[in-house]
């Protein structure tokens, strides 16, 4: 477990990430593999995009829910 804070992951960016983009490129991933990036509120848009216009991205959840979601993964 670490206690860093999460931080966006936009180029220069040293908001608090509130946001999950999980995103797979299918020319060097599996499908079901999942590579994650963290946004802050500013931020999440302009990841989002650059990741949907390449046909890359899956998912976009609250940060809250992913880690939820780790915890129930074990
Ligand atoms: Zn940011």
């Amino acid at each position: 477990m670490s206690d860093e804070t999460p931080i966006c992951s936009a180029k220069g960016c040293r908001t608090t990430a509130v946001w999950v983009l999980a995103w797979n490129n299918p020319k060097i991933h599996t499908p079901e593999r999942r590579k994650t990036w963290l946004a802050c509120e500013e931020h999440r848009e302009h990841l989002a995009q650059f990741l949907g216009v390449r046909g890359m991205l899956k998912d976009v959840v609250p940060l809250e829910e992913w880690q939820a979601a780790e915890d129930t993964r074990g």
